[in-house]
């Protein structure tokens, strides 16, 4: 290791970033606006104001201001588990014998082990400052559950988890880490909701799913003023939170001097790969820098690269407005195969519109070559990787192989998004060989797209 740049780039509490990035500011079209599903209008800062916080609306629609400042009670919190690591995978580029730079910024370092923390933060406090006294969400696997318990015990608020009746039971040291947050889980379907009891009446026996937990959330949050939703990722708001992530992996590789010439993520509702990508892509646009950016989804739920670009729901419950997205259907189920997370049925509508403009290409990947990914990774750099994040390893090793082959030195940066602890399960079935990779054939996508809402504003579908 005789270079200059150490294997890990610290930053100072005083070099974190006092603003977030708002990549809509640059980008030279913007995503096509929400639409409320009863008037098939665009939404309304009055129309969203009964389900989400007010600030966070206001964000949602801001097109305009670059910089959001970070209030100082954020960048407090923030303080407890950033700035996260930027690291040199030096054992990773030795491994593969790559003349290849390989840089990783690693978001698992804080008790919910992902980068959802970040937007957890931001939500938890806007809603505190509102007045409110609690909010609701849903989580399937756990990540975002975790992390927002985290956050609203720090800011003083309740929590409702509806967490995904066979997560909560496959999961239970996950539902266990909420609690001790204070917040309380209930598994859905409830008998707590009329739309848990409606599910229940006709399907005694589910294990639920994510569409019936939200909309068992959106429920108990339209029952009260005090209370509000909140959404992990998906939402414009929530990209701008996770820049977090970008703007303290672009100080830090400033530092030494460092523009990557490729940067990676996974992509599963697109928060973490469009906060990484987010400051370098508002250069890009501009012509001012010529990075490649690479969004990695599982060939088990394709959604960019098998998708189509419609308006569509953001659950399979159909209660939420309409987004246009790369989307499978809102009624699109991957494979019960497939371990890897990742699964939701479409994409950041920001991620979207830039994977449309041609500025991120999509490659989708196979499960097993994911996790052949996350166990070099393991056993070169020491972190056991959240099989989510292993998708942006197994194409950052591609792309270093690729430099190999080549005789060329590019620099690549990825989103290393969390740990693998809770996932053990995944890794149980990857040991024992008995992972198996399905890919939706034509007809499996068919059944999906049939679920994509029939509208004016899908006409060209038609
Ligand atoms: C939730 C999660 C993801 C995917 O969510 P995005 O919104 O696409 O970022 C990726 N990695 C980890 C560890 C997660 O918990």
């Amino acid at each position: 290791m005789n270079s200059t740049i150490p294997y890990k780039i610290y930053l100072s509490e005083e070099e974190m970033p006092k603003y977030w990035y708002n990549v809509k500011a640059r980008m030279k079209t913007q995503h096509p606006p929400f639409l409320n599903p009863a008037t098939m209008q665009p939404c309304t800062k009055a129309d969203l104001q009964p389900v989400f916080c007010d600030e966070c609306i206001d964000q949602e629609l801001n097109e305009k201001d670059e910089w959001i400042e970070i209030p100082a009670d954020i960048r407090n919190f923030y303080k407890t588990f950033r700035p996260s690591p930027l690291v040199r995978a030096y054992f990773l580029e030795r491994m593969l014998d790559t003349p290849a730079e390989i840089y990783y910024k690693f978001e698992g370092n804080n008790t919910s082990g992902s980068h959802k923390l970040n937007s957890a933060a931001a939500q938890a406090y806007y809603a505190k400052k509102q007045g409110l006294k609690s909010v609701t969400t849903e989580t399937g696997a756990g990540q975002w559950g975790t992390a927002l318990a985290m956050a609203c015990a720090f800011f003083g608020l309740n929590l409702d988890v509806f967490m995904v009746k066979v997560s909560s039971e496959q999961k239970p040291y996950r539902k266990e880490v909420i609690r001790t947050y204070g917040a309380n889980v209930i598994p859905s379907p409830s008998n707590t909701t009329a739309a848990g009891r409606k599910i229940l009446k006709e399907f005694p026996q589910t294990g639920g799913s994510l569409g019936c937990a939200i909309a068992e959330a959106v429920e108990k949050a339209l029952a009260s003023d005090s209370c509000r939703y909140v959404l992990g990722s998906v939402l414009d708001h929530v990209i701008l939170h996770q820049s977090v992530i970008g703007l303290e992996a672009k100080t830090a590789l400033e530092k030494y001097g460092v523009t990557p010439d490729i940067v990676i993520g996974c992509m599963g509702g697109g928060s973490n790969f469009g906060g990484l990508i987010g400051p370098y892509m508002g250069d890009r646009i501009d012509g001012k820098n010529d990075i490649r950016f690479i969004g990695v989804e599982p060939a088990s739920c394709p959604s960019v690269t098998r998708g189509k670009f419609a308006y569509d729901f953001c659950d399979s419950a159909k209660t939420t407005p309409l987004a246009k997205m790369y989307t499978l259907g809102c009624g699109f189920m991957p494979s019960p195969n497939h371990a890897g997370g990742l699964r939701y049925h479409g994409m950041s509508p920001i991620v979207s519109q830039l994977c449309h403009d041609g500025y991120i290409r999509a490659v989708a990947i196979e499960q097993n070559k994911v996790f052949e990914a996350a166990l070099a990774f393991a056993k070169c750099e020491g972190i056991l990787p959240a099989p989510e994040s292993a998708h942006a390893i197994r194409v950052a090793m591609d792309e270093a192989l690729k430099c190999k082959a080549e005789g060329t030195k590019k620099k690549i940066l990825f989103g290393l998004t969390g740990t693998g602890y809770f996932d053990l399960a995944a890794y149980k079935q990857y040991n024992d060989g008995a992972m198996t990779d399905y890919i939706p054939t034509e007809a499996d996508l068919q059944k999906g797209f049939a679920t994509i809402p029939k509208c004016s504003a899908n006409a060209q579908f038609e």
